[in-house]
């Protein structure tokens, strides 16, 4: 008996380096177990514990969300309602997958600040975001200094985790109830939204030498060529593929298979019900991109963590 214990208690210890070397990658959508229309949110844990909250958008239920845990930094590639969260929904699963509820209203803050400010994460965006999270914080008793910049090809390292951006070709307009008073009404009568800079994505560059990149909502872009696989390298791409705003499964295979050509991808911002009872409907953008992209293609379903290795594969959950 006492061998025995001893036999497991080694080979428990030689497992955890190995264990220890993955990415945690865990969706929080708006329905368990599935992959619905406004899912974007993704936390990702680094080996070394430092957990990451990119894009909660309105799928992770307020600051109070039991799936968050400890949050260390909050990622938001832009300020559209969907990516900042200008609201929120009332429970996991309130609505259906092709059409949640979002009834919980987040202005003048949003969703991102609210998790932030109640996580004492910081935030770390690129392009002129920074100095409107930086007031976002202030305003509300938070240190703006928790607001940090990583502009175009430069890059900050948090919880030894190195976060860069790179552009997004999409438009980044401030929705003027973030700005409120006359000013917002006047801008909103005018039609005319805040410049807060670019809309980025990020490259994230963990302790286990894993390269993700995040595309955030982008059409085609030389960059993703010449600066994300060119130059970082990255083996693990969470690809927008929900068409009309964002590249559509087609332009985001040509973007894994031609471009950033990765070991895997994870499918995001489909804007579609793309899984019933957890498998993908046939038919559908994430279908057709599962079909269409060269290496493999994991769908975002909510709760489920997903780890990855240094190479970007799958090697748990998937
Ligand atoms: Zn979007």
């Amino acid at each position: 008996m006492q061998r025995k214990a001893g036999w497991i208690a080694l080979c428990t210890l030689a497992a955890l380096p190995a264990l220890a070397q993955n990415v945690k990658v865990t969706p929080l959508g708006g329905f368990d177990g599935e992959f619905c229309a406004f899912d974007r949110a993704l936390v990702m844990e680094d080996p070394n514990g430092t957990r990451l909250l990119y894009d909660p958008g309105r799928t992770v239920v307020g600051a109070n969300d039991p799936r968050l845990g400890k949050i260390d930094i909050v990622l938001v590639s832009h300020t559209h309602g969907d990516h900042l969260g200008n609201a929120h929904t009332s429970a996991v699963g309130a609505g259906e997958c092709g059409r949640p509820d979002t009834s919980v209203s987040d202005i003048p803050n949003g969703n991102a600040v609210n998790i932030a400010l109640a996580k004492k994460s910081k935030i770390v965006t690129g392009s002129d975001m920074p100095s409107f999270f930086a007031a976002k914080l202030r305003a509300n008793g938070g240190n703006p200094a928790d607001s940090m910049l990583a502009r175009f090809g430069g890059s900050v390292t948090v919880g030894g985790v190195k976060i860069a951006t790179v552009p997004a070709l999409h438009s980044n307009g401030l929705d003027p109830d973030y700005v409120g008073g006359d000013l917002g009404k006047a801008m909103k009568d005018a039609g005319i939204w805040g410049d807060v800079g670019l809309a980025t994505g990020y490259i994230l560059t963990f302790s286990n030498g894993l390269v993700a990149y995040l595309s955030g909502d982008t059409g085609i872009t030389a960059e993703q060529d010449l600066v994300v696989r060119g130059h970082y390298k990255a083996k693990l791409v969470v690809m927008n593929i929900g068409d009309g705003f964002t590249t559509g499964p087609v332009e985001a295979a040509y973007v894994i298979n031609d471009l950033v050509k990765p070991n895997a991808v994870i499918a995001s911002h489909a804007n579609e019900a793309a899984t019933k009872d957890g498998k993908v409907v046939a038919g559908t953008k994430t279908d057709r991109f599962m079909k269409a992209a060269k290496v493999p293609v994991h769908v975002p379903l909510s709760g489920k963590t997903m780890e990855f290795n240094a190479d970007g594969k799958c090697v748990v959950g998937c």
